[in-house]
C-alpha cells in the first residue's frame, strides 16, 4: 500500500475516533494475573476482542490453553503475502491493583484530568486498543496491509506467557507461519528533556531485552535442637550465600543498542561520559532512568525466604529465591558466577528462565517505526533501548521473529511514565492514545 489517505468517513469512526472508547472497555475487563492461576483469566476480554473483530468482516480465532485463558489472533493478508509477514501484538491480563491504594477504581476506566485511569491503561490495554482501532479502520477501508499481519491479543504475559504467548507457540506456532518481525511493548514512548537547542523529545525504541533466570537457592544442612551446637546449620549456609551474591559487582558493560542510546543522548544534550561514569546523563531520562540502569550489566534481587517451622528447632534446608536478568550473550556466565558465589552447601535450581533479545537497529523496519513517529513529531529523536524486563516477543522467537518494542506514545514532558508499569494510578492521556493510533495506522500501512 502506498501513501493513502486517512480511512476516515462520513460513516466510519477513524481509529483516532475509536482508541479511546476501546481503551475504556478494555481496562473495564478485570484480568488480573495472581501468577498462581488465580485470577479470572482474558476470556471475556478475549470475547469483547472478538466481536470488535468480526464486527468489522475479520475472522479471528479465540484459543484456549486452558478454561479462562483465552487468546485472540487473526491473519489480515497483505499486498504481498511472499514478504515475510508482521505479529502484531499485545497482552490482556494485568497485574493485581490493589484498589485501596488507587484514586479511582482500579477497573473503572474512568477519564480525569485529560487521561483514561485505570489498570492496564499503560500496561498494554493501552497499545491493544491502539492495535484493535488500527485494525478496525484497515479493514473497514478494504486497504490490504503491504505484507501479512498476524494480530495477537494474549494471554498471561505478566506470568512468563506459559499459558499465553509460550503456549501459542508450542501448540499453534502454524498461526504465526512466514512472520518474519514482530512489534509489540514497552517501546516508542517519548522522554522530554533539555536538549543542545531546548526542549529536545526522544523516543525510546526498544530493540533488545534481558533474558530472565528465576532461581531457587536451597541449603542444606544438619536438623537438630535448637538448643545444641551446630556448624552445618542450613540457614546460616543461605545467609552466608545471599550475602555473598549481593556483594558481588557485575561488571559493566554496554551492549550495542545501550551504547546507542548513551551515545544519542550525549549527542542530543553536549553531556559527556565515560565507560565508568555516566554523570548525569540517565537523569534525562526521567522515569525510564530505571529500566536502563537496569540494562547497564547483570542484576541479582533476592525476593523470598523460606525457612523453618518452630522456634527451637533447626531445620535441614532453607530456600531463598532470586530474581537474575543477563544481558544478551551473558546467561551461561550469570549461572556459573551464581553457581560459585551459592557455595558448596547452596544448590541452584532454575524456576523460570528465558532468553535475552538484540534486535538491529540499523533495520529497514526500524526506519518505517521512525518514519511514522516523525511524520507526528518532526523535531523528535529516535533512539533505541534495552529493556530490562521482558515480554512476549522471546516466545516469537522461539519461531525465528525479531521482535520490536514500538507502543507509540508522545507524552506530556511533566509526566512520569515509566513507574505506572505496574504502578499505582496508572493512567494514559487521551492525546497519547490518539498520537499512537495515527502513528500506528501509519506504520501499518507501510510496513
Ligand atoms: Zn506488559
Amino acid at each position: 500500500m502506498t501513501s493513502q489517505d486517512s480511512a476516515k468517513t462520513e460513516e466510519h469512526p477513524s481509529a483516532e475516533d475509536e482508541v479511546v472508547r476501546i481503551c475504556q472497555d478494555l481496562i473495564g475487563f478485570d484480568t488480573s494475573n495472581y501468577g498462581d492461576g488465580s485470577g479470572p483469566g482474558e476470556r471475556k476480554a478475549a470475547e469483547y476482542v472478538m466481536g470488535e473483530l468480526t464486527e468489522v468482516g475479520l475472522d479471528p480465532v479465540l484459543l484456549e490453553s486452558e478454561p479462562g485463558r483465552a487468546s485472540v489472533l487473526v491473519r489480515i493478508e497483505g499486498e504481498d503475502s511472499e514478504r515475510g509477514g508482521l505479529a502484531v501484538h499485545g497482552h490482556l491480563d494485568v497485574v493485581p491493583a490493589n484498589a485501596d491504594d488507587w484514586q479511582v477504581d482500579p477497573f473503572g476506566a474512568e477519564i480525569k484530568d485529560g487521561c483514561v485511569w485505570g489498570r492496564g491503561a499503560v500496561d498494554m490495554k493501552d497499545m491493544d486498543a491502539m492495535i484493535l482501532a488500527c485494525v478496525r479502520e484497515l479493514a473497514r477501508s478494504g486497504r490490504k496491509p503491504p505484507r501479512d499481519l498476524v494480530i495477537g491479543f494474549l494471554a498471561d504475559e505478566e506470568a512468563g506467557g506459559v499459558k499465553g504467548s509460550h503456549w501459542l507457540v508450542d501448540n499453534h506456532a502454524d498461526q504465526f507461519e512466514g512472520v518474519t518481525e514482530a512489534i509489540s511493548e514497552v517501546g516508542g514512548y517519548s522522554v522530554t528533556f533539555d536538549g543542545k537547542q531546548g526542549q529536545q523529545r526522544a523516543y525510546l525504541l526498544q530493540t533488545a531485552e534481558k533474558g530472565i533466570a528465576w532461581l531457587r537457592l536451597r541449603a542444606h544442612g544438619r536438623a537438630g535442637h535448637g538448643s545444641v551446637p551446630n556448624d552445618d546449620n542450613a540457614v546460616v549456609h543461605l545467609a552466608q550465600a545471599i550475602a555473598r551474591i549481593n556483594q558481588h559487582v557485575w561488571p559493566r558493560e554496554y551492549i550495542a543498542s545501550v551504547r546507542q542510546l548513551l551515545d544519542g543522548l550525549s549527542d542530543l544534550t553536549g553531556a559527556s561520559y565515560t565507560d565508568d561514569e555516566l554523570g548525569p546523563l540517565l537523569e534525562n531520562l526521567g522515569g525510564a532512568k530505571g529500566f536502563v540502569e537496569g540494562t547497564l550489566r547483570d542484576t541479582s534481587n533476592f525476593t523470598m525466604l523460606d525457612a523453618g517451622y518452630k522456634h527451637n528447632v533447626i531445620p535441614q534446608s532453607a530456600s531463598a529465591s532470586l530474581d537474575c536478568r543477563f544481558l544478551p550473550g551473558h546467561e551461561d556466565d550469570l549461572m556459573t558466577t551464581i553457581r560459585e558465589l551459592a557455595g558448596e552447601h547452596v544448590d541452584v535450581e532454575v524456576v523460570h528462565r528465558d532468553i535475552a533479545l538484540d534486535a538491529p537497529f540499523d533495520a529497514p523496519l526500524v526506519e518505517k517505526m521512525k518514519s511514522a513517529l516523525l511524520a507526528e513529531d518532526p523535531a523528535a529523536a529516535v533512539l533505541p533501548y534495552c529493556l530490562s524486563g521482558g515480554t512476549d516477543n522471546k516466545a516469537l522467537k522461539r519461531l525465528g521473529i525479531t521482535g520490536y518494542g514500538f507502543a507509540p506514545l508522545q507524552l506530556p514532558a511533566d509526566l512520569d511514565f515509566a513507574p505506572m508499569f505496574h504502578g499505582i494510578d496508572e493512567r494514559v492521556p487521551l492525546d497519547s492514545l490518539r498520537f499512537g493510533a495515527r502513528v500506528l495506522g501509519k506504520f501499518l500501512a507501510d510496513c
